[in-house]
């Protein structure tokens, strides 16, 4: 299979396993910030213009093929926006190789096109063999989930360890409002 073609592909994918090398610590997930209203009359948050709460720097992630949220104080993500940022370049890169390989496989084979197909699977969620139509169902559910209050199946969430976070900036003492 090897041809004297090779040469730039390796070449590429030298520069993309350096890149590699170079990356530092990663985090699944993506981060959400959001100001809320609370929803009392008299609220600060309801005058014009309004004072909205938070923000409220919300971490959301898959584990075990649910959607968890986890707030983050500011100083938090201050900390860690290096390692999210980090994850994105690995996404990118594991893209890069991935096209890379398509097409070297495609000239080595001698076809004339290959289709991309399917990109890598996205952000966090795990890709476990599933068939295709409940496949189709897990890319539409957490979605749907994320718009909706912080998830009551996170034990670490502040919804249920509420004197965990009551010192923290932005807790309000229960689920947030995620719509404001
Ligand atoms: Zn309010």
């Amino acid at each position: 299979m090897p041809t004297p073609d090779d040469h730039s592909a390796a070449q590429a994918r030298a520069a993309i396993a350096a890149a590699l090398g170079q990356i530092g610590f990663t985090l699944p997930g993506s981060i959400t910030i959001r100001r809320t209203r609370c929803g009392k009359p008299r609220c600060a948050c309801t005058a014009d213009p309004p004072a909205l709460h938070g923000p409220y720097i919300q971490w959301t992630r898959t584990v075990n093929g649910k959607t968890v949220t986890r707030l983050l104080t500011p100083a938090q993500y201050e900390a860690y926006a290096a390692w999210f940022a980090n994850a994105r370049r690995l996404r990118a890169l594991a893209a890069e190789l991935e096209a890379l390989s398509l097409t070297e496989m495609a000239r080595a084979e001698g076809w004339a096109k290959i289709t991309p197909g399917t990109p890598a699977p996205p952000r966090t969620r795990p890709v476990r063999g599933a068939p295709a139509p409940s496949a189709a169902r897990t890319r539409t559910t957490p979605n749907h989930l994320k718009r909706r209050e912080i998830s009551p199946l996170n034990p670490g969430s502040a919804h249920q360890n509420p004197a965990k976070y009551a010192g923290q900036q932005g807790f309000v003492g229960g689920p947030l409002q995620v719509r404001a």
